[in-house]
């Protein structure tokens, strides 16, 4: 019979986060594999687990995987673990889990502490409907392609970010979003955890006298849904120039209207009072 494959988050700067179900999970297993052997090590040792570990990252994802699933084949149990926080969130383990799955091994996700998901409760901004975007490229033309894609996006968006590119990233958003609400989320659950809660054009300002340390999670305010109505019509032709461009022979009266109107989202009636008085005209 098959092992299981155990997706455990681990803390994401404060130790008392470590749930006492993933240190009972790891010390059960019967190999761990980690993003970064050196850090999971001395998690380990702070909780006396000495379940062997061997390395799973983005570079050797390819090749070990393989390894991995085989042994999983075999019976052996295999827990997972990032560097910090949620395994296959931003983190190699995503791959790992297609691959279980692939081949039948049952997967256990374990609950703990997540980056997004801590910074966003606390940010103040919508939680009701969000999208996380992880980490933006580094290249300039992926990266605008990225933040392009989300700029009409009325729900919260939530971005990872290292300190050493954030103030690029924060030119780079407001360049394409416009002014906005942020809340950046700095050193979640350690001794500095700060919220800096602004604009995005205020948030520039800051980091570009102040340079930023620690690790950041961006949370951002949507598109303002009013906003995106007004613009999206303006880029729409009218109603009249609608209704000139589709009448024919076969398209008119009550038909083209209904047409029109639902091309333009507008209320039947409105549509059909212009129509009339085009037909005066
Ligand atoms: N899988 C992890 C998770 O979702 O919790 C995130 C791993 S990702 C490689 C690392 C990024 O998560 C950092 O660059 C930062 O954006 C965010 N992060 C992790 N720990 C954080 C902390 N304590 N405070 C703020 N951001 C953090």
């Amino acid at each position: 019979m098959s092992g299981i494959l155990y997706l455990c988050p681990t803390p994401i700067g404060n130790l008392s986060d470590m749930t006492p179900r993933v240190i009972e999970t790891l010390k059960q297993v019967d190999l761990i594999a980690a993003e970064d052997t050196r850090n999971t090590l001395r998690l380990l040792n702070c909780f006396d687990i000495d379940t062997p570990v061997t390395s799973y990252h983005e570079h050797n994802k390819a090749s070990k995987g393989g390894n991995l699933i085989e042994k999983l084949l075999s019976g052996k149990n295999i827990a997972v673990c990032s560097d910090a926080g949620m395994p296959a969130i931003s983190d190699p383990g995503e791959d790992l889990v297609k691959l279980a799955i692939k081949n039948d091994i049952q997967t256990v996700p374990l609950t703990g502490p997540c980056a997004l998901t801590t910074a966003l409760i606390a940010s103040g901004l919508p939680t009701g409907r969000f999208s996380f975007e992880g980490f933006l490229s580094v290249t300039k033309k992926s990266r605008f392609e990225h933040l392009n894609d989300v700029k009409n996006d009325t729900r919260t968006l939530i971005f990872y970010e290292a300190p050493h590119k954030l103030i690029y990233t924060l030119r780079d958003m407001l360049d394409i979003f416009g002014d906005r609400e942020i809340c950046l989320a700095r050193e979640l659950t350690k001794k500095y955890e700060e919220f800096n809660r602004t604009t995005l054009s205020e948030a520039v300002k800051y980091y570009e006298e102040n340079s930023p340390k620690g690790e950041f999670v961006l949370i951002i305010a949507g598109k303002n849904k009013d906003e995106l109505k007004e613009e999206q019509r303006a880029e729409k032709p009218s109603a009249e120039e609608l209704l000139k461009e589709y009448e024919t022979e076969e398209l008119y009266g009550k038909e083209l209207v209904k047409k029109v109107a639902e091309e333009l989202e507008l209320p039947k009636r409105e549509v059909y009072d212009l129509y009339l008085k085009l037909q005066k005209k």
